[in-house]
């Protein structure tokens, strides 16, 4: 079965993340596990941990269908000393926030040499950060998100992701996320069906789908290759709703928290019918 939701808001608490995602029909959901736009944030308290498992627990939601996002702030392949601390310390923090959460898999995205390092110091630098990171926590999943390849961020190819992966010692905790914007905007045309075909061979081949651990589902406001990260509503954009009755109709995705990160929130409910409607009898 499909596991379709949204990244939904914790403006109340984290608590509140399936409750809202209930309210549009999700079947999964995404979240931050704190303010992403602070360095250091309250800690979780006992009773926000309680009543996010009850909320979880009472709507249906398992660990293996929630895909919490890291800050937008942290880079875990920074140049310099003090972002790349800065960045390690929030990640275990938000990995430290998942474990209390009783959540397997943290999403984000893998780094940026800022134009100070080569790509791949920057790659070993971001295997680095996460070895760091996985031996401090336990039982989550580091998993790295390929992105559009805008500015200097890095694992817009599966080559960059495979090379991260390749360094990191404990490949049991260690997985990866599409989002479907990105990978169009970085050059991987899953429009069409033959590309999606090739795309997801090449992954297959490269990375495996052994380490997929989630899907962002973002139609795309800029061409293909255009190494820019701009999402659409679905079906409103350069990808249009066909592309995405690829992954709702390919077993390879199953069970895999599949996230909306649409700009309109107003349309999620209708965007997660839609994507149910794209599957035909038999895969259901
Ligand atoms: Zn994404
Ligand atoms: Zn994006």
């Amino acid at each position: 079965m499909k596991y379709i939701g949204a990244h939904v808001s914790i403006a109340g608490g984290v608590e509140d993340a399936p409750v809202n995602a209930h309210k549009i029909g999700a079947t999964a959901f995404g979240l931050f596990v704190r303010n992403q736009r602070q360095w250091v944030a309250k800690p979780l308290t006992s009773l926000n941990i309680d009543a996010f498992k009850e909320n979880c627990e009472n709507y249906g939601y398992s660990a293996k269908h929630i895909l919490p996002h890291d800050s937008y702030l942290i880079n875990l392949g920074h140049p310099e000393k003090e972002g790349i601390e800065k960045s390690r310390s929030a990640f275990l923090d938000e990995m430290q926030r998942c474990e209390q959460l009783g959540l397997d898999r943290l999403n984000f995205h893998p780094g940026s040499h800022l134009n100070r390092i080569s790509a791949e110091d920057c790659m070993k630098r971001i295997a680095e950060s996460v070895n760091i990171i996985l031996d401090k926590t336990r039982g989550v999943t580091a998993v790295l998100e390929n992105t559009a390849g805008q500015g200097s961020n890095l694992g817009y190819t599966f080559e960059q992701l495979r090379f991260i992966i390749e360094l990191v010692e404990d490949k049991t905790r260690v997985g990866v996320c599409i989002d479907t914007c990105h990978s169009f905007a970085a050059g991987y045309d899953i429009k069409t069906s033959e590309g999606f075909r090739q795309t997801f061979e090449e992954f297959d081949r490269i990375i495996g789908f052994d380490y997929l651990k989630g899907i962002h589902l973002n139609d795309a406001k800029k061409e293909l290759g255009s190494r820019v990260d701009r999402h659409n509503s679905l079906g409103k954009g350069l990808l249009g709703i066909e592309a995405f009755s690829h992954f709702m109709n390919d077993a390879r995705f199953d069970d895999l928290p599949m996230i909306l990160e649409t700009p309109d929130e107003d349309l999620w409910p209708d965007e997660i019918k839609k994507l149910y409607k794209l599957q035909t009898k038999q895969n259901i």
